[in-house]
């Protein structure tokens, strides 16, 4: 009977979960299978805004906007409208090259090490570059043969009570924790954590840490 983790049993769902076992008169051993699974947390990871630096790689591209650069509305910070900002950024070099925060390897390491799986999970733009550029990104990291990626606009599909989606668009965050995830917003000027966002990235990364260790 050691084996029954109660140590997992923190919040409803899970208890609702349980009992919807026991009233089904499932068998012991099947019990004791789904509730070892709740062990099972899957963090979705965003990438630009969260892993990646989309606005430095922007800046690098194109040099200061002499305006202050948030993501949304980046285009009109350059001063063009939003089909020539993306013929310019959207190249395989541009998606490919996109520099991590300072500390994010860490991170990363430090995330494997107490979920069961970290699947990066981003949406293209419109163009189908992006795509491929975000893959080889992964396997210049990761070699060639990683698969711990979804690429999609549509995050909340994937939401699950152990599931965390890491973000820095409130609106994905919410679509997912209204799914039925959980959800952390990484602190940046165009969120609602914009107080935040002086943070280091470091500190930042470790508050999201923080938090994934509170949902568990
Ligand atoms: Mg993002």
């Amino acid at each position: 009977m050691e084996d029954i983790s109660w140590k997992v049993i923190h919040d409803y769902s899970q208890i609702i979960r349980l009992l919807n076992t026991l009233a089904e008169h499932k068998g012991l051993d099947k019990m004791i299978k789904e509730t070892n699974q709740l062990d099972d947390f899957t963090v979705f990871l965003d990438m630009d805004g969260v892993s990646v630096d989309f606005v430095g790689g922007v800046k690098n591209l194109l040099g200061e906007p002499g305006k202050t650069l948030d993501d949304w509305g980046i285009e009109e910070a350059y001063g063009f409208n939003e089909d020539g900002f993306w013929e310019k950024v959207d190249t395989f070099e541009f998606w490919s090259t996109l520099e991590p925060y300072p500390g994010f390897d860490d991170f990363y390491k430090n995330l494997n090490e107490i979920v069961s799986n970290v699947v990066y999970c981003s949406k293209p733009s419109r163009h189908p570059i992006s795509a491929s550029g975000k893959l080889e990104w992964m396997q210049i990291r990761y070699g060639k043969r990683f698969r711990d990626y979804i690429l999609t606009p549509q995050k909340h599909y994937l939401a699950k009570p152990n599931t965390i989606l890491i973000d820095d668009k409130d609106k994905n965050v919410e679509d997912f924790v209204n799914a039925g995830g959980k959800g952390i917003v990484i602190p940046q000027t165009w969120n609602k954590f914009a107080d935040l966002a002086e943070m280091s990235w470091p500190d930042k990364y470790d508050r999201t840490l923080k938090l994934v260790k509170e949902y568990m």
